[in-house]
């Protein structure tokens, strides 16, 4: 098993994904990460997502600039049962960083992101 599919789209049938103002068709989420680029003037094109505090799946909404300009946004999800009694948060924390480290953050950006976007974590 490759490390590089520790994460999946939310949805199984995200993908392929086609942009709706040009066309562009993203195979897979891999290449919807290395063909789109980072959206310039959001603070950060990575916002975690919450149901509720017992919840304990979180997800990524990831928004990517596809090349014509639009912006499109896919959410992601740790491909691990995060719901799984004994996950630890350094699992979970390794698993997004893994998405981090997918869409073009270096090691040092994506942990800060996350620990920025996720404070449960500063504790792990
Ligand atoms: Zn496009």
């Amino acid at each position: 098993m490759s490390a590089r599919k520790e994460f999946s789209p939310l949805q199984a049938e995200a993908f392929p994904k086609k942009c709706p103002s040009c066309g562009k068709v993203y195979a897979d989420e891999q290449r919807f990460l290395a063909e789109t680029t980072s959206v310039a003037h959001a603070p950060s094109d990575i916002r975690s997502v919450r149901h509720d505090e017992a919840d304990s799946n979180i997800y990524l909404e990831v928004f990517r600039n596809c090349a014509c300009g639009s912006t499109l946004m896919e959410l992601f999800h740790s491909r691990r049962d995060l719901s799984e009694k004994g996950l630890t948060r350094r699992q979970l924390f390794d698993s997004m960083l893994t998405i981090l480290l997918e869409a073009g953050h270096d090691r040092q950006e994506a942990r800060a992101i996350l620990l920025q976007q996720l404070p449960a974590f500063k504790d792990s």
